[in-house]
């Protein structure tokens, strides 16, 4: 099954240190959680005064009882999703220790929705209409970041074949030449849309 999730953390360069949690699973339940003195750590700096800590709302749940019941809520082989997913991976990870710890049957590695984005050339992504760096509402946008990109495939994969099929009922040329023709067509449309 697959799962986003996005973190706030406090870090000083050295450390990173959770504060709160939340993951959107496939099937649409959903696990928020911030750690014993969420509040306190996000008093830390001006940044989190401002943009995490107005935002938080309990509960505040001890770092092995998070665990725990992120192993239940994701289970044994979860594929999990983050945006700018590299800090909030390895906080995700220290829940459970070194990167050794992690639960059985877990990848080792986050996929990322900004590599995805990058990998495509960039397309502007859906805007996020809740509140930005709670971290439950961060995770549902980058569920549907994550959307989009599916979307936008299938969308494409239904104009190829349309336009195969309409090529070929046409019936001037064989598969190879209509497949060439509506693969060009594809890339100068990428490309004008740039
Ligand atoms: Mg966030």
């Amino acid at each position: 099954m697959r799962f986003w999730f996005d973190t706030e953390f406090h870090e000083n360069g050295y450390t990173i240190d959770l504060i709160s949690i939340g993951v959107v699973a496939e099937d649409g339940r959903q696990y928020y959680a911030e750690t014993d003195f969420a509040r306190e750590k996000a008093c830390s700096t001006d940044w989190l005064r401002d943009n995490v800590q107005p935002h938080l709302t309990g509960p505040e749940k001890g770092r092995p009882v998070i665990a725990r019941e992120l192993i239940e809520f994701m289970g044994e082989k979860p594929e999990i999703w983050a945006y700018y997913a590299d800090y909030d991976w390895v906080v995700l990870c220290q829940l459970f220790g070194r990167m050794i710890d992690l639960p059985k049957g877990w990848p080792m590695y986050c996929r990322d929705v900004k590599q995805l984005c990058d990998s495509l050339g960039n397309p502007e992504l859906p805007k996020q209409t809740s509140q930005e760096h709670h971290a439950m509402a961060d995770a549902e946008w980058t569920r549907d970041a994550w959307q989009f990109f599916v979307d936008e495939k299938t969308e494409r994969n239904k104009r190829i074949s349309d336009r195969y099929n309409q090529l070929m009922t046409i019936g001037r040329h064989g598969h190879y030449e209509t497949m060439f023709r509506v693969v060009s067509e594809e890339v100068e449309r990428a490309n004008t849309n740039r």
